[in-house]
């Protein structure tokens, strides 16, 4: 049976997979969900004996059924090619006592190049399969790491633009780095004046602006989103889990059914929320341990059943992580409200005009999958030198949440399932949070010095991704307030 997608605000917008990707978001600021999920058509030990590619290929037609074996198929070899620094693509490695699903072998290393090296193709794909005319202006916000994937994947994609927002104050120096050296001609890079959320809330009013929109179309250009709004980058998000849990039956770590446990350091909810279509599909995922920082907006969420944006916005060591409007967290709701529009809408609204909402208790019962916890400053420091000393293993400091949620789990509850834990930046981006974490004494050193040290410590090669931006020079220099994201897009695109 095709699946089809539909808004969270409106049951009768409905779009095929192609178009969803298209569009990004729904109208009046609805997410597309699919259908229905369909179950695994291969058996879990048939997967185990699959490549990442052919594991991608097994999920992804379920989910993108408007897309022929040869399209799909084309999308996936050109997405997880040599720009990955290993065949495996995400290698699970076993050290103290979990298993971390290294996610950021990618070219930009974080995990949100799991899904935007391939999101482009799907995007390039769609369009020809919808016969669009226009230009594709890629709108994106980001916490730091989604914007420098999505660069790397658009630049110089023919067809296509990409505009990147940053906060400019709220994201690592690295990652800084990586943004405003981005080369290619179609590439804008912006710093704002403001924090994530006004990022991400000033790019979802010029999608639902329709005057914006009218003029974009006379001139050729229609926009899209590479953030996790789009359904383009939850459904090969979905693959890696697959694939972990495959590579644990492989092992013989456990036997095909056994539950595991994922653990998954969140800000938007999108990873989690795959790993939550992952076992709708069927994977034997037991539960899921949402991971937060200092901004834990979602552990209060799921303790108490009210989400509170209304608090201060703490800059952490984990930056991508700092948000407190968790966008995916929308289609959970709609799920548990029995995919009720109208509930959507009201919560939504609530959240909009008063910055919270509350779910009720039927919708809370249907949350027992989830577990929420979160992590200090300070313990997450203690984290990172703790593994490191341990197994000499030294992992980033988002990982470094879900690490220190996983040990508070396992004291709350005793519960020794086999487990996942996403690990989803390598600590080349954030080295010099990773370093102070093991001695303090290392933040008199440069950022590239740090880089050094962090590779005598650790014996893990320095990625190309660091190597580029060592002497690249900066090649985008706009700032501008937040109230001003429409007036440079304007400016960007000649309107
Ligand atoms: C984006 C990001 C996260 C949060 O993922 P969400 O899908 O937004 O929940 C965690 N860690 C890193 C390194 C990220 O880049």
């Amino acid at each position: 049976m095709n699946v089809t997608y539909k808004s969270t605000r409106n049951n009768n917008e409905t779009a095929t997979a192609s178009q969803a990707i298209l569009k990004g978001l729904a109208e009046n600021g609805g997410l597309f969900v699919p259908n229905h999920i369909p179950a695994f058509d291969k058996s879990l030990d048939e997967l185990s004996k699959m490549s990442y590619k052919e594991v991608a290929y097994e999920v992804m037609k379920l989910m993108f059924t408007d897309f022929t074996e040869e399209e799909l198929k084309h999308c996936i070899d050109g997405a997880y090619d040599k720009k990955f620094d290993t065949e495996l693509i995400a290698p699970l490695v076993k050290k103290a006592g979990a298993n971390y699903l290294e996610l950021f072998h990618g070219a930009t290393i974080a995990f949100k190049d799991m899904a935007l090296s391939i999101l482009p193709y799907l995007l390039v794909t769609s369009a020809k399969k919808n016969n669009v005319k226009n230009d594709i202006v890629i709108l994106t916000a980001t916490s730091g790491d989604t914007g420098k994937a999505a660069l790397a994947g658009f630049a110089d994609v023919p067809g296509t633009k990409i505009i990147v927002f940053y906060p400019k104050n709220g994201v690592s120096p690295i990652q800084e780095k990586q943004m405003v050296t981005q080369r290619g001609d179609n590439t804008s890079v912006v710093g704002i004046i403001g924090n994530f959320d006004d990022a991400q809330t000033g790019v979802k009013n010029m999608f639902n602006n329709a005057e914006l929109k009218a003029e974009m179309d006379k001139k050729g250009f229609q926009f899209s989103s590479a953030n996790s709004i789009n359904i383009g980058r939850l459904v090969p998000q979905m693959v890696y889990y697959v694939y972990a849990y495959t590579r644990l039956v492989a092992n013989g770590e456990i036997k095909s059914g056994d539950p595991i446990n994922v653990v998954v350091p969140t800000g938007n909810f999108g990873n989690i929320l795959a790993a939550y279509y992952a076992k709708t599909m069927g994977l034997p995922i037991a539960k899921l341990i949402c991971a937060s920082n200092e901004n834990k907006v979602l552990f209060d969420f799921f303790k108490t059943g009210i989400y509170d944006k209304n608090r201060d916005f703490i800059l952490t060591t984990s930056p991508s992580m700092d948000i407190l409007i968790s966008s995916n967290l929308e289609r959970l709701i709609y799920k548990i409200a029995d995919e009720s529009d109208a509930k959507d809408n009201e919560l939504m609204t609530s959240l909009n005009t008063n910055g919270k909402y509350e779910i009720t208790a039927d919708m809370k019962a249907k949350l027992d999958d989830f577990f929420g916890g979160f992590a200090t400053e300070a313990e997450c420091a203690a984290t990172i030198k703790k593994v490191y000393e341990s197994d000499s293993y030294i992992m980033d400091t988002h990982t470094a949440v879900a690490a220190t949620v996983y040990d508070k789990y396992v004291a709350e509850t005793g519960d020794k399932t086999p487990t996942v834990i996403a690990s989803t930046a390598s600590p080349y981006k954030f080295t010099r949070s990773v370093m102070n974490a093991i001695d303090p004494a290392y933040d008199s050193k440069s950022d590239f010095e740090l880089v050094d040290e962090l590779n005598k410590l650790s014996g893990v090669k320095v990625p190309q991704a660091i190597e580029d931006i060592r002497t690249a020079p900066v090649l985008h220099d706009t700032v501008c307030d937040k109230s001003e994201m429409e007036k440079t897009v304007r400016n960007i695109l000649k309107l």
